[in-house]
């Protein structure tokens, strides 16, 4: 089969098309075969190619978001069937160690991404367990297969982010960095849902005025502004009861500034570097709550299957590239010049 792949890490140079072999012909009595539309990229491809701490098997087939067609099926899947059009969620747990039997799957001690422990979502075919595909909803108008495959990771991220560590309040402010990424661009929708007031920043001012008209109440470039300062003036000098981080280094200083007393930073990346410093004095004296988030469990898989299903979330695609302009979409991810979710069309 045809697959977007790497054979060495380092840069996007060594991206390529490539006939690779067929997944495994028998499958396991869990599993599912789908035959793949569409994928979608997301950051964690760029560090995947980039090259991570651990051990690759090449060549590597990159890409954790997909959508497709139900090919195949084990012997005691029973919720999908061949032909049933789904999307993956593309964090595989193990569904066996303790935090998988408490309900938390993206806790997993064996917790696995496509495209990067195990092979990606940009190839023809993909097998994965039963309880990571779900049928895709009915709406109008239809999903297209790009806006299927463009769902899973960052709704899955933002949602646990946004409700269930940041426990996101009606009438809170929210403060959300770099709006044109997936996942800052979904968490405003949610923040949005759970009827927050939003302050998205963006170094452009075209993503900003795109931010305004998806919903964000107030936008900073924070190229140009203080944005902890802005902040403060914003909420008469209360801050931010929710700041949603995914830059890490340059942006963490103002982030924890913006916070208001009682209030949660959540995080999910590092973009712009890992190490970060924090003042003690000022978080237990203002009772803040620094949280890490990754992923989602599968109760909150479905919860927002459900509300794509209902029309309250709508992935937002930046733009289809055919696969064998994977390359292309990849810079474009790589140059941070999208809003909203990049993806390669796989097949007709
Ligand atoms: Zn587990």
């Amino acid at each position: 089969m045809r697959a977007c792949v790497i054979r060495a890490t380092g840069s996007l140079d060594h991206l390529q098309l490539a006939d690779v072999p067929d997944p495994a012909a028998v499958l396991g009595a869990r599993d599912v075969r789908v035959a793949i539309r569409a994928a979608a990229l997301n950051h964690l491809d760029l560090f995947v190619a980039r090259g991570l701490p651990h051990a690759y098997t090449f060549p590597h087939i990159l890409g954790a978001d997909g959508a497709g067609v139900v090919d195949a099926v084990g012997a005691e899947v029973g919720s999908v069937r061949p032909g049933d059009r789904v999307m993956l969620n593309p964090g595989i747990s193990d569904y066996a160690c303790d935090y998988c039997r408490a309900g938390e799957h993206s806790l997993c001690v064996n917790y696995r991404m496509l495209g990067e422990h195990l092979p990606g979502t940009l190839c023809e075919s993909v097998i994965v367990p039963e309880q990571n595909v779900a049928i895709i909803p009915t709406v109008t108008p239809s999903l297209s297969w790009a806006e299927a495959a463009a769902f899973s990771l960052v709704t899955l991220t933002a949602w646990r982010m946004v409700v269930t560590r940041a426990q996101t309040q009606s009438g809170e402010t929210v403060l959300i960095w770099g709006i044109g990424g997936g996942v800052s661009l979904t968490a405003l929708r949610i923040a949005k849902l759970r009827g927050a007031r939003v302050i998205a920043t963006s170094s452009s001012d075209a993503k900003l005025e795109a931010a305004r008209r998806l919903g964000a109440d107030v936008t900073l470039n924070h190229r140009t502004h203080d944005v902890a300062r802005e902040v403060r003036t914003l909420t008469n000098k209360r801050g931010a009861d929710v700041v949603v981080e995914n830059v890490g280094g340059a942006t963490w200083e103002q982030s924890v500034r913006s916070l208001a007393r009682g209030g949660r930073l959540v995080t999910c990346g590092a973009t712009a570097g890992p190490q970060v410093a924090i003042d003690l004095r000022r978080l237990f004296w203002h009772s803040w709550s620094i949280l890490g988030s990754t992923m989602g469990n599968a109760a909150e898989y479905r919860e927002i299957v459900r509300l794509l299903g209902s029309g309250e979330l709508r992935p937002i695609v930046d733009r289809v590239f055919p696969l064998q302009e994977a390359r292309a979409a990849f810079e474009r991810l790589d140059k941070g010049e999208q809003l909203g979710k990049i993806a390669v069309e796989v097949s007709e």
